[in-house]
């Protein structure tokens, strides 16, 4: 008989990004770039990576052997005799190219900081990338790349353009998009330095409005788009999120898929979480509260298990709307609410924040910095995560919220609208995991966590929305299957 499409064995897939949890992390991405490979290859797709390498990958990287000695175009010659490394990521377990060009990705600061060669950077991974697909490892090529955000974007690009040189197909490509609004943008002079063919800056390509744009190399040379959710994959073809790129967009809507984030529930499961005091699971949440007395207590919060315990762990970017919750808080301790945050990023937010805990230390924590283990605490401990987020293309608090019986408060917007469904007295017994909003703004947002408050005072309900939203499967396998079959498009 002959094997069904789903069984046949997939391809051999090279997943480009910049960032790859346990290693290195900014966000979401590097969650995704952690988990997805994991869930492709029980489906029989031959996955590995492409990183930059950053220190932190660097150190990861297990027994290395060097593939190649790179040559990349352009003036790309700060990373001539680069070495192309590959090895095993234990961390990751996963097995993984990286790039090994000191004067690219060897340096202090933040890993996207820009000191004005971040273009060469980039497009070095985006190059390397389409080298892999051409044979640069002569024992493992590349069917497909799958790319991921502005980071990865010239890697289609760099494809395109050696298959015009040698007048043949190479490989397909998918290009996934995190978030539309960080797009990789610089000036036109600087596209000469790429050393991709001329006609690559034009507006069937990588120019956007005078400047050279990598998110739109991505999205105009890939076979098949992704992003990171259904409603998002549909908002991004709107003017209002389009962020510029909506026109491309929807020309290319017939390639254009929004797949969700899965949760690693190898990372992520309450009953097995190593950094919980307590474990639990949705037969037994006698552990969740222990996990929120010993949060209370690590924070100088009121040791008192009935008040409403409110948290947020986000980057504090305007995206997020966090100045919502800075509006909302005041009235929400004022009914009794406790609040902790965690959290990095702008300085005006951070400062706020600081302040009003410092104002009200008994019911008001806020932690500022990145801090994994203690972001699994604060879930696990906590009754409620805000995320009110201007937009979301998938968001993945929210996810840990459901399945950590910590119901999510959301605006409906991006993948916060597909994951989460609100509790009224309709939806009580049906699907009501958590609670959604939808003005983007301070009251909608505290209406929202009103009503959150008066189902916590009614423990039974309370406990069911609980127990539904914990019982709920966000893991990575369907949303594995569906990049498979994207990946059979893409070649096909
Ligand atoms: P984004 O990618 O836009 O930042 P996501 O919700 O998709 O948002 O992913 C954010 C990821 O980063 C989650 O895994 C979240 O737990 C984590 N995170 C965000 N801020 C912090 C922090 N300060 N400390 C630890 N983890 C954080």
């Amino acid at each position: 008989m002959m094997p069904a499409i789903e069984d046949a064995p997939g391809p051999r897939v090279l997943q480009v990004c910049a960032e790859i949890f346990p290693l290195l992390k900014t966000g979401g991405l590097a969650d995704v770039a952690g988990a997805l490979p994991l869930a492709l290859q029980p489906l029989g797709v031959d996955v590995r990576l492409l990183l930059p390498g950053f220190e932190p990958i660097l150190r990861g990287l297990e027994a290395p052997v060097v593939v190649a000695t790179l040559q990349p175009p352009g003036a790309m010659q700060a990373a001539h005799g680069a070495r192309l490394l590959y090895g095993r990521l234990p961390a990751c377990g996963l097995w993984g190219y990286v790039i090994d060009a000191p004067a690219y990705y060897r340096r202090d600061g933040a890993p996207y900081e820009e000191r004005g060669d971040n273009h060469l950077r980039f497009a070095l991974l985006g190059w390397t990338a389409a080298a892999l697909a051409q044979g640069l490892d002569p024992f493992w090529r590349a069917e497909l790349l799958h790319a991921h955000d502005w980071h990865a974007a010239l890697a289609p690009a760099y494809l395109r353009a050696a298959e015009a040189a040698q007048h043949r197909r190479l490989a397909g490509c998918v290009y996934t998009v995190h978030n539309l609004a960080y797009q990789g943008m610089y000036g036109a002079h600087l596209f000469g330095e790429l050393g991709l063919p001329g006609h690559f800056y034009s507006v069937q390509g990588l120019e956007f409005h005078g400047h050279v744009n990598f998110m739109k190399a991505g999205l105009h040379y890939a076979d098949r788009i992704s992003t990171v959710s259904p409603s998002y994959a549909r908002e991004i073809q709107s003017p209002e999120q389009g962020c510029g790129l909506d026109g491309l967009l929807r020309s290319r809507t017939a390639a254009l898929t929004g797949i969700l984030n899965g949760v690693d529930t190898r990372v992520w499961d309450p009953a097995t979480d190593a950094h919980l005091p307590a474990p639990y699971d949705g037969a037994d949440l006698g552990g969740k509260a222990t996990c929120k007395q010993a949060l209370q207590a690590e924070l100088g919060l009121a040791g008192d298990a009935h008040a409403p315990l409110l948290c947020v762990v986000s980057r504090l970017a305007e995206q997020k709307g966090l100045h919502l919750v800075l509006q909302a808080l005041p009235r929400l301790v004022e009914a009794g609410a406790q609040f902790a945050l965690l959290g990095s990023g702008d300085a005006w937010m951070e400062a706020a924040f600081r302040e009003f805990a410092q104002a009200r230390p008994r019911q008001v924590a806020v932690r500022l910095g990145y801090d994994e283990p203690f972001a699994h605490r604060l879930i696990a401990g906590s009754d409620l995560i805000l995320v009110p987020s201007r937009y979301e293309p998938c968001g993945l608090t929210q996810l840990y919220g459901l399945r950590y019986g910590t119901l999510p408060v959301v605006r409906r917007v991006g993948g916060l609208a597909d994951t989460v469904a609100d509790t009224r007295l309709e939806t009580l017994d049906g699907e009501a995991t958590g609670f959604v909003f939808d003005a983007f703004d301070a009251e909608a947002l505290c209406a929202a966590v009103r009503r959150a408050l008066a189902l916590h005072r009614r423990p039974a309900d309370w406990a069911l929305v609980q127990r539904r939203a914990m019982a709920q499967r966000w893991d990575w396998e369907g949303p594995a299957r569906q990049y498979r079959q994207l990946y059979r498009h893409a070649l096909h």
